[in-house]
């Protein structure tokens, strides 16, 4: 087979799980083959199956001493095509299609879609397009009489339930954490889930706001925010502030702004999280192709390569694993793709154009120079000693070409790095004096890494060992 060779890139893998990858064994798979996310979309399926699919996750993981982490996808207010009478329909250019906000649609000769929750009809400008299913069909509005919408199919197409519906230029009248996000996000905490996504923020407040409710409900992961809607981008820079992740939702983003910017968007964003030193997911449609057939396009191959040069952290799939017919081939096409590409990354030149960005912080000071030091002395490894994950992010920052091993002491920090680029975490006993973390870090070098004698090794933590907090420590050993 063409895509055979099993190589862990630095650049993390995440997947999401459906039908596709329903059971233990192919999760399994799915983590030896290079998974480091997998990603519950609550957009689709029911509660009860990702509980399963969460607790597999978790037992997998276990077996198999990987770190994996989860991120429990929060869908935010998007119309969808309700329940199609007959399942789907076809249809042809200039076919009359109506949608509506009232609960049933209806067969007949004028077909009538439900679009779900109610709302449409206050969106939808006569003269406006609608876009379906991320933009495979494309509706022109005729006319809007009460709760219904009077289009005409710009594109042949097929119509099933479920799908996305987009008022091209106009967001959704629709609250941001209606029901189904609140259930989503209670599902999050109850679960202690490693990650949540919010789907369509566009604003740092509706990332605020979602942050303070996921605290009372007692969750202490990561956020990450989905950018997807064209008032996201303009707040592009407000948004990262406030989160701790961002997602570049390609799949939406391309349907609310220009497909042609979506690349120059990815690259805007991917730049500005690797300033901020925060993790950066590329996501949607990477190897689209895949869901039917065993080998990428080439188009494909070279996107994920890209995702990779622009500097992304991880890369997602989405249907390719959830609903595709080779969910595991996808996965180990993307770990290959991403291996190479960074066997090609310009490491010299990226450590000093990110020394112009260096801010006075010890923290930074420390995190970079432990790069730069790696580096010029041809370092095996560095160490990164991290309470709360903050060293190894500040490491990982930096994209040093030296391997990053960092020490946690417990499994969910050591889930906290899942998604940063370049760090290995694994989990060490606790540490009670800063002596200890050299010995300890000779010791798993030796054990994880296999570093022979002579070897040199970068060490990184912050002192006093064992409390959460700076970056302060730097120094190098030889084994
Ligand atoms: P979705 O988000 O898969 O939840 O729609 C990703 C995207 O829009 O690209
Ligand atoms: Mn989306």
């Amino acid at each position: 087979m063409m895509f055979s060779s099993r190589s862990r890139p630095r650049t993390k893998i995440v997947c999401t799980l459906g039908p596709s990858v329903q059971s233990p064994s192919r999760i399994q798979w799915l983590v030896e083959a290079g998974m480091n996310v997998a990603r519950l979309n609550m957009a689709h399926g029911t509660l009860e199956d990702h509980a399963q699919a969460f607790g597999q996750v978790r037992f997998i993981a276990q077996e198999l001493r990987q770190p994996v982490g989860i991120m429990v996808d929060v869908p935010g207010p998007k119309y969808r095509t309700g329940n199609i009478p007959s399942g789907s329909f076809s249809f042809g250019e200039g076919s009359r299609i109506t949608l509506t906000s009232r609960r049933e649609g209806a067969a007949g000769k004028i077909p009538v879609v439900p679009v779900k929750p109610a709302g449409i009809h206050r969106d939808a400008r006569v003269g406006n397009r609608i876009l379906l299913s991320d933009g495979m069909i494309t509706l022109a509005i005729r006319q809007v009489q009460g709760e219904d919408v009077l289009c005409q199919a710009l594109t042949p197409g097929k119509i099933t339930s479920g799908r996305g519906v987009t008022t091209a230029g106009v967001e959704p009248s629709l609250p941001f954490l209606d029901e189904k996000a609140m259930a989503a996000m209670e599902f999050a905490a109850r679960q202690q889930a490693d990650f949540v996504a919010l789907s369509t923020v566009t604003t740092s407040d509706d990332v605020v706001d979602a942050r303070n409710m996921l605290s009372e409900m007692g969750f202490d992961g990561g956020i990450y925010s989905k950018i997807e809607r064209a008032r996201a981008v303009t707040n592009q820079a407000s948004i990262i502030d406030v989160s701790d992740g961002i997602i570049v939702a390609r799949g939406d983003l391309g349907t609310e702004i220009r497909l042609a910017r979506v690349p120059i968007v990815q690259k805007e964003l991917i730049a500005l999280c690797n300033e901020a030193g925060k993790p950066v997911i590329t996501a949607t449609q990477m190897l689209e192709s895949m869901i039917s057939l065993p080998v990428p396009t080439r188009a494909e191959v070279t996107d994920v390569a890209n995702a990779v040069f622009d500097g992304t952290d991880a890369v997602m799939l989405s249907g390719e694993t959830s609903i595709g017919k080779y969910p595991l081939e996808a996965v180990r096409v993307m770990a290959e793709v991403a291996t190479e590409a960074e066997k090609a990354l310009p490491y010299d030149a990226m450590l000093v154009e990110k020394r112009e960005h260096l801010e006075p912080l010890t923290d930074d000071a420390i995190a970079y120079n432990a790069c730069q030091t790696a580096h010029q002395l041809g370092a095996a490894l560095i160490v990164a000693f991290t309470e709360s994950g903050g060293t190894a992010k500040r490491v990982s920052k930096y994209r040093s070409r030296t391997p990053v091993l960092a020490l946690v002491h417990n499994e969910r920090t050591r889930r906290s790095l899942t998604v940063s680029w370049g760090v290995q975490p694994v989990t060490t006993r606790s540490l009670e004096r800063t002596d200890d973390f050299f010995d300890r870090a000779r010791e798993e070098a030796v054990r994880r890494v296999g570093l022979k004698e002579g070897a040199l090794v970068v060490l990184v933590a912050g002192v006093p060992i064992g409390l959460s907090g700076g970056t302060d420590l730097l120094r190098v050993l030889t084994i």
